[in-house]
């Protein structure tokens, strides 16, 4: 008797794992998909990119991270391979946030978690599970003119994607279908025309065919720039420097010279000179205090320019100054500005996310000022190209500057005289003021 209540118990608790963790029919939209049960840990998972498409949501996906996009709302995701482990599979499953999976070539996103995140709503019964992005609205429309362009500002009740389907043609997806036509006073626009489509509302710039157009995103907010060439305007850039090591990582020693602190109060004075000159000035650390390789690059990563503060010291090294970048190939991980995410109009139903960075040879140009700087203190510079963490990490101009070596005598006269740790401080704000174009 106690056995078969046992077996039907152990029956029942089997039959119980076996329903979670069949797939079942997942509704997105109007989009019939798949959800899955990887681990059979009662999280919903399904394909990430069909997932994306049926939301309307920017995509982005490399090595391990995946990232997806509406208007200024980006969620990121960390994509891992299926574990061997029971344990670490639900840390990963559960865990806030739930990892992406990646099963052979197939990415699965986890769907409440993402949905949620978008303001979807998430539910279901026995029959499946259903997602539902409910429609934006158009608040207000309204244009100006700024730095010889028109700029086209559309405020939505949530964030929203636009896609460039033609010149002067946007599909606002997943707009309410509204209708009506507005006549402008522009540069280069006329007339803005709204018309019902099927992905959401169509978007008709008249007088806009034949120049460039830029999208960029704010919160609730779409923003089109008509006119010729030129960037959108960006906030005040933000200057990162970064003083290597510190903390029991005291970097190159000789004696009691230690590049921890030679670095520090170089990057120290410069941020003062910059910050008078009214630029924004972070340092990854200000302090005597060890901060990981993840922090620095977070913070490189919102920067317009980065400087990386270090000093050799290995006998091998070569004497005098050092001036590193990297410029290699495509990057590895995407590039941010915290500020206004910018999402350059991209063909196709789905874009992929290309963030504002600095333009191409940027990182040459801002070299090259520091070397010309270095000059008018009789300094010349070594260069050299290196794929280092962090500049792989930095979207800005980005280099890592040797101040010298401790283990060459002139040098290390240098770089232990307060008088030349200022000039120092001098050239990299000088360098960094001019790239930037003076003031600010
Ligand atoms: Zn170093």
């Amino acid at each position: 008797m106690v056995l078969r209540r046992l077996l039907v118990a152990i029956t029942f608790v089997l039959l119980a794992a076996a329903a979670a963790q069949e797939a079942r029919p997942l509704l997105v939209g109007a989009e019939a998909l798949q959800a899955e049960y990887p681990g059979n840990y009662g999280v919903s998972y399904t394909e990430a990119r069909p997932f994306a498409q049926a939301l309307g949501l920017a995509y982005w996906q490399s090595g391990d991270r995946l990232i997806l996009g509406m208007g200024s709302l980006l969620v990121r995701l960390p994509v891992s391979a299926i574990p061997k482990s029971r344990t670490v599979f639900k840390k990963l499953v559960t865990g806030t946030p739930p990892h992406a999976l990646r099963d052979g070539k197939r990415i699965l996103v986890p769907v409440k978690y993402v949905a949620r995140a978008f303001g979807c709503t998430y539910g279901g019964g026995s029959n499946g599970l259903r997602v539902l992005l409910p429609a934006a609205s158009l608040q207000s429309l309204n244009n100006a003119v700024s730095n010889g362009r028109d700029v086209l500002v559309l405020r939505f009740d949530r964030n929203v994607n636009v896609v460039r389907q033609a010149p002067g043609h946007w599909t606002l997806l997943g707009v309410r279908a509204e209708e009506g036509m507005r006549t402008l006073t522009g540069l280069y626009l006329s007339d803005v025309r709204l018309v019902p489509g099927p992905l959401g509302s169509e978007l008709f710039l008249d007088g806009a065919s034949g120049f460039p157009e830029e999208v960029a995103y704010y919160p609730n907010e779409v923003r089109i720039y008509v006119g010729e060439k030129g960037t959108v305007p960006r906030p005040r850039p933000l200057v990162v420097i970064d003083p290597g090591h510190g903390g029991a990582d005291a970097g190159a020693v000789y004696g009691n010279l230690k590049e921890k602190d030679i670095v520090l109060k170089v990057a120290r004075q410069a941020a003062v000179i910059l910050k008078r000159r009214g630029y924004r000035v972070r340092l990854t650390r200000d302090k005597d205090v060890q901060v990981s390789m993840t922090q620095r690059a977070q913070l490189a990563a919102q920067a317009d320019v980065l400087v990386s503060l270090h000093v050799a010291g290995s006998p091998l090294a070569p004497a005098g100054p050092g001036i590193f970048t990297y410029t290699g190939g495509t990057r590895t991980t995407p590039v941010f500005t915290a500020r206004s995410r910018t999402l350059l109009a991209g063909g196709g139903y789905q874009p992929i996310l290309r963030y504002y960075a600095q333009p191409p040879g940027g990182v040459a140009r801002l070299a090259g000022l520091l070397e010309s700087e270095l000059g008018r203190i009789g300094l010349s510079a070594r260069k050299g190209e290196t794929p280092l963490y962090l500049l792989e990490r930095a979207p800005g101009a980005a280099v890592l500057f040797e101040l010298g070596s401790l283990s060459n005598s002139s040098d290390r006269a240098r770089l232990a005289s307060s008088a030349q740790q200022s000039a120092y401080a001098q050239v990299i704000a000088l360098a960094v003021a001019s790239f930037l174009g003076g003031g600010s």
